[in-house]
């Protein structure tokens, strides 16, 4: 079962001048930001109600962040649901032919688990699916 929007991912250059105009934007700043090694990301975290927007900064060539924003610029990097089940619903998924990034959940940030989804099955969009830890 889906329960709501988790957060919007936004690939970005310098997650400093992100945060700064994010926060000209919401005119608050972020509920915290924090590094996720094994992705080689740092990550800010805004909260819009019971949703928020999650500013992706690579800390590494071999970043899957630093690998999309030499594709495709910064911008939208994907879109994070949460979920009752993630292991549930990645079987469920899978049967109904969708291709997995990750076939088990890892340790994401904010407190998740979490796994994608691969684009070329979902029309183009990067989607994470999130439990809490
Ligand atoms: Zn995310």
């Amino acid at each position: 079962m889906y329960k709501r929007i988790t957060h919007i991912g936004i690939a970005v250059k310098s997650l400093s001048e992100s945060i700064t105009r994010y926060e000209h934007l919401f005119g608050f700043g972020p509920k915290h930001t924090e590094e996720v090694q094994e992705q080689q990301v740092r990550a800010a975290f805004f909260r819009i109600g019971d949703s928020g927007v999650e500013l992706l900064e690579p800390t590494g060539e071999e970043s899957p962040i630093a690998r999309f924003i030499a594709r495709r610029g910064e911008g939208v990097h994907h879109l994070s649901f949460e979920v009752e089940n993630i292991e549930e619903e990645l079987l469920r998924l899978r049967s109904e032919g969708f291709v997995l990034v990750d076939e088990t959940p890892r340790t994401g940030a904010d407190g998740f688990k979490v796994a994608f989804l691969h684009p070329k099955s979902t029309g183009g969009v990067l989607i994470e699916l999130c439990q809490k830890l």
